[in-house]
């Protein structure tokens, strides 16, 4: 069967030390158990898009939050993951995805920015390899679509203002009404050749194929702990 894949999913093998098995359980279970994921970091991320979409659309330019990206002439309309997709001739395998932004510059050329609600630390920046390839996955599905070329790529975090010893005026903002504010922090993320993609996609499919999982990292002790559990509630 052809072989789908999103952009977020595919990044996954693209960070250092990742584990095929469980690349390979992530792809085929339609239903992994403990999955919550917190809603508020969906809401930042979509009341960000609306208030840099409202601004562009009154007065023709981003916010002056906006990190400077370029010069830039629209926002575009950003597909849905439904839509937003390309098929590597080579492997069969169809990448999509949904990027937060798709920003038209000067010379007709795209840049395609993704959000993260998070701090910049180190810690954040061990995940680059994986946020390089889901930019990446945008851009080659966006070469395949109308964003040609893609000119540049951007993370932007939002870490939340909370330092009131080194900014007393946080305190008083919140004088009147409970207000927290973020400072957008960009990070450039270079334009890789296709093959970079191709190449994730190869080995994607390569781990996918089989019919069976493949061996996990070793010394990794979550295996060994989910056996217990399948173990214990059997026997219960
Ligand atoms: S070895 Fe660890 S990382 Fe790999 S599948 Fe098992 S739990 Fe996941």
């Amino acid at each position: 069967m052809a072989l789908t894949i999103s952009a977020t999913n595919l990044s996954e093998i693209a960070q250092p030390g990742y584990c095929p098995r469980c690349f390979w359980v992530r792809q085929k279970s339609r239903r992994l158990p403990y999955q919550s994921f917190p809603g508020i970091f969906s809401s930042i991320d979509r009341y960000v898009k609306r208030m840099a979409r409202h601004h562009f659309d009154s007065a023709g330019e981003l916010p002056a939050w906006f990190p400077a990206v370029g010069e830039v002439e629209g926002m575009e309309t950003v597909p849905t993951y439904r839509s937003f997709a390309a098929t590597d001739p080579k492997t069969g395998v169809t990448l999509r995805g949904e990027p937060d932004e798709v920003l038209r510059l000067k010379g007709a050329t795209y840049h395609i920015v993704d959000y993260k609600t998070a701090r910049l630390t180190t810690n954040a920046e061990s995940m680059f390899p994986r946020y390089v390839a889901q930019l990446n996955a945008y851009a080659y599905i966006g070469g395949r679509h109308a964003f040609s070329p893609v000119s540049g790529l951007s993370l932007i975090y939002f870490e939340p203002d909370t330092d009131v010893e080194a900014d007393p005026s946080l305190a008083v903002r919140t004088q009147e009404e409970f207000l927290l504010g973020f400072t957008p922090k960009l990070k450039a993320v270079d334009v890789k050749p296709d093959s970079f993609i191709e190449e994730l996609l190869l080995l994607a499919s390569q781990i996918l194929e089989p019919e069976t999982p493949p061996e996990g990292n070793s010394g990794c002790k979550e295996c060994q702990a989910v056996e217990e559990l399948v173990e214990m509630t059997r026997l219960g």
